[in-house]
C-alpha cells in the first residue's frame, strides 16, 4: 500500500531526483503509520448532517459544536453528564481538500450583541471536535482517558437526492420529471419550451442555455411551493460550477430519432457528465465514509406549505434512505466500504411550538419515517425520529383569546424586530390526519390552518460552562454518539 503510494506520486509527478523519492516514501511510511496509530487509539466517528436548503444544518452544526464543548446544557448526553467526556476542544480537520466549516463566523452570528441566523449551506464543509473520554466500566481505573474524533461532515441534501440520477438514463429521468411536473402551474413556462425545442436536430448552446436557465427556474419554484423533489441538485446550489456546460441541461422527452449532434444528444451527453463529473465524485469522496447520519427536516415548513409538500417530504425521505441502502447492482454499493449504522431524522424548528405539542410533531416524524422505510424496503441501520430546535429563538406563553385558552410561543419576529406571541395551530394527535389527505392528493388541509413565523435567535447571556439553548440536541447527540462515548 505504502510502496504502491509511493510510486504513484513518482509516476504523476515531475521527476523527482533519488533524494525525494527516498523522501516522499519516507513521508507515505510516516502518514501511514500516524493514519493507522489513530485508527487504532484514537478512534474518529464520522458524523454527515443533511437536510435540504433551509432545513437547518448550519444552526445545526454550530449549536452542537458550541454544546459540546461547554456541556452544560447536554444532561442526556449521558457521557457529558456522568463526566465521561473530560475536555473537548476544536482541532485542525484532517482533510487538507474540504473547506472548513465556518464555526466561530456562525457562533458569533448566533449570539453576539446583534444576534442574527448565519450564512447557509450551500457546499460541503467539514470540522473537526476531539474529545478526551475517560472509559467506563471495569477498566476504567487502570486506563487513562483517550481521544475520540468526532469530524462534522455538513452537505446539501439536494445533493443526496441527486444519487437517483445514477442508475436512470436520460430519456427515463426526462420522462418521470416531465411527467412529474405536468401539473404544476409554475413548470407550464418551462414544458412548453422543451415541447417545442425538444426535437431540434442541430444544437444550440443558446437553445441549451434557455432551456437550462427555465428548468432552474422551474426547480426553485418546486422549492419555494415546498417541494423536496428538486434533483439535479447543484441547479439549485451551483457554487463555482454556475455557468458551467455540466449545469446547461434540461429534461426533454426523447424524439423518435435523435439526431446525433441535435440537442436531444448533447443534453443527454451533458447529464450523464452531471453524473460521472459530479455526482459520483461526490459519493466516492464524502459520502462513503459516513458512519452516523442525521437528516434535518423542517416538517413545520412543509406542513404549513399544505398536503402536496408533505406527501412530496413522504417521497424525499424514502429516497434518503435507498441512499444507505442502495441495491447489490448499485455502483454505489461497490463505494460503501462501511455501512452508517444509525441514522436519525430530526424535525427541527421546534421551538416554533409550545412543548405540549412536540410529542405531535414528533409522531408525524416516526410516522412518516416508518412509511418511508416501508417504501425504501429498509433494514440494516438503527432509525429514529425526533423533533428538536438547535438553537431555542421562543419562550413559551399560554394566552386567552377569545375565550379560549392557547399555548403560544413568543419570540422576536425577523421580519419586523418586534416581540411578539404566536400561535401556529393545533398538530392532530393522529399523524394519519395530515399523512392521508397528503397521500390522496388533496390540495389543502381539510380541517387544520397551520402557519410559521421567522423568529430572530435571541439575546444570549451565557454562563461560563453552558452552551445556547437547544431542545433535545443532547438527545439527538445521545442517539448519535452516546455508544461510542463510552
Ligand atoms: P441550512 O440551509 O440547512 O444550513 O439551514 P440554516 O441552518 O441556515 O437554517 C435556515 C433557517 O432556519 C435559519 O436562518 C433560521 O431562520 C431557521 N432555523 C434554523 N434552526 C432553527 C431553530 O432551531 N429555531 C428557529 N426558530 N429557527 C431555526
Amino acid at each position: 500500500m505504502v510502496y504502491l503510494k509511493g510510486a504513484e506520486v513518482i509516476e504523476g509527478g515531475d521527476f523527482l531526483g533519488l533524494g525525494d523519492i527516498a523522501d516522499s516514501l519516507a513521508r507515505s511510511v510516516e502518514d501511514a503509520a500516524s493514519r493507522t496509530k489513530s485508527a487504532m487509539f484514537e478512534p474518529v466517528i464520522r458524523l454527515g448532517v443533511t437536510g435540504l436548503s433551509r432545513a437547518g444544518k448550519t444552526v445545526f452544526i454550530t449549536s452542537l459544536v458550541a454544546n459540546l464543548l461547554d456541556r452544560g446544557r447536554m444532561p442526556q448526553l449521558l457521557a457529558a453528564s456522568s463526566g465521561a467526556i473530560r475536555a473537548a476542544y476544536l482541532q485542525p480537520q484532517p482533510d487538507d481538500a474540504v473547506p472548513r466549516f465556518e464555526y466561530e463566523n456562525h457562533l458569533a452570528a448566533l449570539t453576539g450583541p446583534a444576534p442574527h441566523w448565519p450564512q447557509s449551506t450551500r457546499y460541503v464543509s467539514q470540522l473537526r471536535v476531539s474529545m478526551k473520554v475517560q472509559p467506563a466500566g471495569l477498566l476504567s481505573g487502570l486506563s487513562g482517558p483517550r481521544t475520540v474524533h468526532l469530524d462534522i461532515v455538513d452537505y446539501p441534501g439536494e445533493w443526496l437526492l441527486d444519487l437517483g440520477l445514477m442508475d436512470q438514463s436520460f430519456a427515463d429521468w426526462s420522462a418521470e420529471v416531465l411527467a412529474r411536473n405536468a401539473s404544476r402551474e409554475f413548470a407550464a413556462e418551462f414544458l412548453a419550451m422543451a415541447g417545442d425545442f425538444h426535437a431540434r436536430d442541430t444544437f444550440e448552446e443558446s437553445d441549451a442555455q434557455a432551456l437550462a436557465q427555465s428548468f432552474t427556474a422551474t426547480l426553485n419554484a418546486a422549492r419555494q411551493a415546498g417541494y423536496s423533489d428538486c434533483a439535479p441538485g447543484r441547479f439549485l446550489l451551483p457554487g463555482e460550477l454556475e455557468g458551467s456546460p455540466v449545469l446547461t441541461f434540461a429534461p426533454l422527452a426523447k424524439p423518435d430519432r435523435p439526431a446525433r449532434r441535435g440537442l436531444w444528444r448533447e443534453m443527454e451527453r451533458r447529464f450523464e457528465a452531471y453524473k460521472s463529473r459530479i455526482v459520483a465524485p461526490f459519493f466516492r469522496d464524502h459520502f462513503a465514509r459516513i458512519d452516523r447520519q442525521i437528516v434535518l427536516v423542517d416538517a413545520l415548513g412543509a406542513i404549513h406549505s399544505g398536503p402536496p409538500a408533505v406527501e412530496d417530504l413522504r417521497h424525499a425521505m424514502a429516497d434518503v434512505l435507498k441512499a444507505f441502502r442502495p441495491g447489490r447492482n448499485s455502483w454505489l454499493s461497490f463505494l460503501l466500504g462501511k455501512r452508517v449504522d444509525r441514522i436519525l431524522f430530526a424535525a427541527t424548528k421546534a421551538d416554533h411550538l409550545h412543548h405540549s405539542q412536540h410529542p405531535k410533531l414528533t409522531a408525524i416524524m416516526e410516522a412518516l419515517l416508518r412509511e418511508a422505510r416501508d417504501r425504501a424496503e429498509f433494514a440494516g441501520a438503527d432509525t429514529a425520529a425526533i423533533s428538536i430546535a438547535s438553537l431555542r429563538a421562543t419562550v413559551e406563553e399560554t394566552l386567552d383569546h377569545k375565550g379560549r385558552t392557547l399555548d403560544c410561543v413568543r419570540g422576536i419576529l425577523d421580519e419586523t424586530g418586534k416581540a411578539a406571541a404566536f400561535y401556529p395551530g393545533e398538530l392532530p394527535s393522529d399523524p394519519a390526519q395530515l399523512l392521508v389527505p397528503a397521500g390522496q392528493g388533496e390540495t389543502k388541509w381539510l380541517d387544520g390552518d397551520y402557519k410559521v413565523m421567522n423568529f430572530r435567535p435571541a439575546r444570549l447571556d451565557l454562563r461560563p460552562g453552558f452552551g445556547p439553548p437547544h431542545i433535545r440536541l443532547d438527545k439527538a447527540a445521545e442517539f448519535l454518539l452516546g455508544d461510542r462515548l463510552r
